[in-house]
């Protein structure tokens, strides 16, 4: 492995953490370049699209046996599906039977029916799209599930559960080993479609849990070279790696550290990847961790192994500020490093955790935006930038949003691209845009078992289940096309590039502003808290005992900063006997 990176990325990435929407906005405006018969194109596309999701929304997949085997009504079966999802939360087998005793068990299910607060979240019946077509208004799953119980008793409610959790799983895991997702894989392989996998698992809290981690993606490229067929990383399947799931201290205060033990590690999985001629993609997390990110990017760019490899790839975030300059400063990199780069370009899954955080932390602005249509134009600002670098960055753009396919495609025109989709959403309009139109298409592959399910199950639930989310409405036939169909730019119209009702950082209390916080996360920041901190003279203490108000004399010794064991804070004299004697 090559010497430690400078303390910059490669080349330098500088760009304002949070800076205000209004400037940001007008740029992104005025860089997109969608003619209007473009545009308009898009929209007709975008259009036939829906129209052809909502005609398919006839079946619910692997529900059917499911309830054929318990004789479940299709609102049985979801409702079953809501409690699956609330065992899922409990980690062992006996308190999950604690629990079903405890919600199902002895009520008035007439009465559990009448509340108003359900204790089982029904996300699980957005997660499948299909609350709308089947679950009727006022109906909550707690009383679907009680009549249910009544009718079949407690330990087939038990046994069905814990399928129904399976089945939960399954919507949105390929496979609990890599093997068996290999093996589901090989179906939709032949009719075209490329995979990257994902093995479960993010966030490690301790340095077995990250080996643990790397262990697993070891095995996984293994497995995945192994099968693969295709010509080369982009034809090829490929692995998707979290940085958070390789060391326990990913974050900028340990960028020391993470650059000297992630960045060796990260290397030797980008070689194996090498030699079977995959693709390795680092996934996007939060955005305190993108400068990081960066420069652990940045460091395997300058990893002479790996020359002459392009399945190298980031993930960028259109909903984040800074997501034209990562676009502009892939590109600028792969040129110093004379290498092709892959550019998975999403919107965003961490939305609210990022809004909530800036609030929290008091922080000068958001990193991300707060409208959606604003979103949906970086998307498009930095889709162009990338399919302007097509010969230096391979676009991939990750979407379940028909409009914002049918955009790409005309931004694309004969550009080469490929469109990414996660496994278990947006089949029918891949089914389209893949199968019926020819646009290549990468399905993202989580595996794992359920164990390792929930943090990723939480964002699709919050992304299926959000107001503002396409495949939240687009099957709600009460929802007209026309308001899916709209270009960012033109719900940009009315000028209102905030979120009115999201509370600034330091105006989230009332009566008071906030206290301002400092983000770590954000390289310009912390440089100017180091400098204000220069500029102050440390001040040097005494601190000594006081008898009757007079100091008493006592060993003094020096008082050290716990920070960095070295600068000194000041002197202190300890009381001894003699003092309490005097
Ligand atoms: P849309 O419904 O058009 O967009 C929803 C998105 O808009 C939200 O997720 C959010 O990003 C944004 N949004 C919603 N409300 C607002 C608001 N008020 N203000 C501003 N923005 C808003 N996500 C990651 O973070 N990192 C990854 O590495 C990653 N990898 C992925 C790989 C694949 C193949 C796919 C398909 C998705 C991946 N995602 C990742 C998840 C991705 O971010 C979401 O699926 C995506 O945001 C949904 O966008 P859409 O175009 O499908 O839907």
């Amino acid at each position: 492995m090559s010497a430690l990176p400078d303390a910059e990325p490669f080349p330098p990435f500088r760009a304002p953490y949070a800076p205000d929407d209004a400037d940001l906005v007008r740029r992104l405006r005025a860089e997109l370049a969608l003619p209007p018969d473009a545009a308009r194109r898009a929209s007709e596309r975008a259009r036939g699209y829906i129209e052809g999701i909502r005609a398919a929304r006839g079946s619910v997949g692997g529900l059917e046996d499911f309830m054929q085997t318990y004789s479940l009504s299709t609102r049985e079966g979801l409702a079953l599906m809501s409690l699956a999802e609330a065992l899922l939360r409990v980690p062992d087998a006996a308190t999950q039977d604690r629990l079903i005793e405890d919600k199902l068990g002895g009520r008035d299910w007439a009465e559990a029916a009448r509340e108003t607060e359900s204790w089982i979240v029904s996300a699980t019946t957005w997660a499948l799209g299909m609350s709308v077509r089947i679950v009727h208004p006022g109906e909550t799953a707690e009383g679907i599930v009680g009549r249910l119980a009544q009718r079949l008793g407690m330990p087939t409610i038990r046994t069905a559960a814990r399928q129904a959790m399976r089945l939960l799983g399954h919507q949105f895991v390929l496979g609990e080993t890599i093997e068996g997702a290999l093996r589901r894989a090989r179906s939709r392989e032949e009719r075209g479609y490329r995979h990257s996998f994902d093995m479960l698992g993010e966030g490690a809290r301790t340095a077995r849990d990250a080996r643990r981690y790397l262990e697993s993606y070891r095995h996984a490229l293994e497995a995945i070279g192994r099968s693969a067929r295709g010509d080369g990383p982009r034809e090829r399947p490929g692995l998707s790696v979290k940085l958070s799931a390789l060391h326990p201290r990913y974050t900028a205060r340990q960028r020391d550290r993470v650059l000297r033990e992630l960045v060796p590690d990260l290397a030797d999985l980008a070689r194996l990847a090498k030699a079977h001629d995959l693709n390795l993609t680092v996934d996007a997390e939060e955005a305190e961790r993108l400068e990081l990110s960066l420069e652990v990017f940045g460091a395997l760019l300058r990893e002479p192994s790996l020359v002459g490899w392009d399945g190298l790839g980031l993930a960028v975030q259109a909903y984040q500020k800074r997501a034209p300059a990562v676009v502009s400063w892939l590109d600028d990199s792969a040129r110093a490093a004379g290498r092709r780069l892959m550019v998975r370009l999403v919107k965003g899954a961490y939305w609210d955790t990022e809004v909530k955080r800036a609030q929290e932390r008091g922080l000068a602005g958001f990193p991300v935006f707060t409208r959606k249509p604003v979103t949906d134009l970086a998307y498009l600002v930095c889709a162009s930038r990338l399919l302007a670098a097509g010969d230096r960055l391979y676009p991939q753009f990750a979407t379940h949003n028909a409009l914002t396919a049918a955009t790409v495609i005309e931004l694309a025109g004969s550009a080469d691209f490929e469109f990414q989709r996660l496994h278990g959403m947006g089949d029918d309009l891949f089914r389209q845009v893949h199968d019926r139109d020819g646009h290549p298409c990468r399905i993202y592959a989580p595996v794992g078992g359920y164990r390792e399910l929930l943090a990723y199950l939480v964002r699709r639930l919050l992304e299926n289940g959000a107001n503002s989310s396409f495949v939240n409405v687009v099957s709600d036939p009460g929802v007209p096309i026309g308001g899916l169909v709209t270009h960012p730019h033109e719900a940009l119209a009315d000028g209102s590039v905030r979120h009115a009702r999201i509370a600034r950082p330091d105006a989230i209390f009332p009566g008071r502003r906030n206290s301002a916080g400092i983000e770590f996360g954000d390289r310009q920041e912390v440089a100017r808290l180091q400098a204000g901190m220069r500029a102050v003279p440390d001040p040097v203490l005494d601190a000594a005992p006081l008898v009757s108000g007079r100091p008493t004399g006592g060993v003094r010794r020096p008082l050290r900063a716990p920070a960095d064991g070295a600068t000194l804070v000041g002197h202190v004299e300890e009381a001894g006997p003699g003092a309490a004697a005097g």
